[in-house]
């Protein structure tokens, strides 16, 4: 009976042993599967995560570069793959994926310290990382390098953000150089004033009245130059400032423009003993626009084709006609033109033909075609120019007929 008890308790306990391995088996491979979907979730969501990251990264303006300890690249977002073009950036160091060790210099700077640094690098056409497709001159970027805080244990990340403030910086070029031009323009006149003050003043000449009324006249010529110049300067930062929308548009006849300009300048004209061809097939034609602005940009046209040239024989054109939704309005002559070298800077402020101003004295402030030109711009247009010197220089303006 004892034998009996003990065979089926054992046989019981073997039951139960069965069972529980049974049990066992199929809960560890219940977990094990479970173990599985959960890393597949983990996994889905990590890279889930990462694309989200990325996508926020690529969606930046800058370029934006991550790096590892050793100064290889890890992740490089859109624009940083725009800004260096065909060239290979995952997994490259720096030095070799950045090629300008200006640019590479921060970067390297704050992975030796550990501390971020920021540089600007100004780089010439040629050497710009946007390589072929540079060709806005002189470039100039921003480079912000700064370690990441890290994650326990992991090794150090870099981040870096280049940005390009070329557009800013050719602003900053511009006003600097405005204002040194500016400076040197009145400086010359203003020299010469006090030279013949001094003279008037300390050498007692103002006892001699012929002498000093030479004195004054030359120095009232100067002085009306420092006027001059300063009041297009005013013309200018007017037309600049946004006061544009200031203009006063309405519709005019351009015919009376051009002769209230021609009536300005008809004594010069007749001095020079100059032709002047007026060609407009609609002498009603009407542009809507700021007539102010639209003389002095006929003025200051005709002006220069006269001053240009004082010789006899000189030949200037007038012309407006319809072209569709725009006007095309021009001005020619057959004059000394501009060498094709200067035709590209013709329209900056304070700038004149070196040639031409070294034949004469200088009558202009190298500032009428800078006003001619943010003028018609004001007014939606665009103005060129071509020159074949000796036979036509032409200013071509295109304007739509009516503004908004
Ligand atoms: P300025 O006040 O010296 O006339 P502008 O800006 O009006 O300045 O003109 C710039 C320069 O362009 C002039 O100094 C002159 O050298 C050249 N220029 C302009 N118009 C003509 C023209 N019709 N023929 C020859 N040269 C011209």
């Amino acid at each position: 009976m004892i034998t009996e008890i003990s065979i089926f308790a054992t046989v019981a306990a073997l039951a139960a042993l069965v069972i529980l391995a049974l049990r066992h088996r199929s809960s560890r491979s219940q977990s094990e599967a479970e173990l599985n979907a959960w890393k597949l979730r983990l996994e889905l969501d990590l890279k889930q995560a990462r694309d989200e990251r990325n996508r926020l990264l690529d969606a930046l303006g800058d370029a934006f570069v991550l790096v590892d300890s050793d100064a290889n690249i890890r992740f490089a977002n859109e624009a940083a793959r725009a800004l260096f073009g065909a060239r290979e950036l995952l997994n490259r160091p720096v030095s070799e994926a950045f090629l300008d060790p200006r640019l590479a210099d921060a970067l390297l700077r704050c992975l030796a310290t550990g501390e971020p640094v920021q540089s600007r690098v100004v780089l010439p056409q040629q050497t710009s990382p946007r390589g072929d497709l540079e060709n806005r001159g002189v470039n100039a970027w921003i480079i912000d390098a700064a370690q990441l805080s890290n994650p326990p244990g992991g090794s150090p990340t870099t981040r870096v953000i280049i940005r390009d403030v070329t557009a800013e910086h050719q602003l900053e070029q511009v006003r600097k150089d405005f204002v040194a031009n500016a400076s040197h323009e009145l400086r010359t006149p203003l020299a010469i004033i006090n030279g013949y003050l001094e003279n008037l003043l300390d050498n007692d000449m103002i006892e001699e009245p012929e002498m000093a009324r030479r004195f004054l006249t030359i120095m009232r010529k100067h002085a009306d130059r420092i006027s001059h110049i300063v009041e297009d300067m005013l013309v200018i930062s007017r037309l600049e400032s946004g006061e544009a929308n200031a203009l006063k548009i309405e519709p005019f006849r351009f015919g009376s423009c051009i002769k209230d300009v021609l009536e300005r300048l008809e004594s010069v004209i007749q001095n020079q003993n100059a032709a002047i061809t007026v060609t407009l097939p609609d002498p009603e034609l009407v542009i809507h626009g700021d007539r102010f602005y639209w003389t002095q940009v006929l003025f200051n046209l005709v002006e220069n084709a006269l001053k240009q040239n004082p010789h006899n024989g000189l030949h200037v054109e007038i012309g407006c006609e319809p072209a569709g939704e725009a006007v095309r309005i021009w001005v020619s002559d057959n004059g000394v033109g501009i060498p094709s070298a200067d035709l590209p800077h013709i329209f900056r402020r304070f700038f004149r033909v070196e040639k031409h101003h070294s034949q004469q004295e200088i009558k202009g402030t190298g500032l009428g075609l800078s006003i001619v030109k943010r003028a018609i711009e004001a007014h939606g247009g665009t103005i060129g120019v071509t020159s074949v010197p000796g036979r036509e220089t032409k200013f071509l303006i295109t304007v739509p007929k009516a503004r908004g």
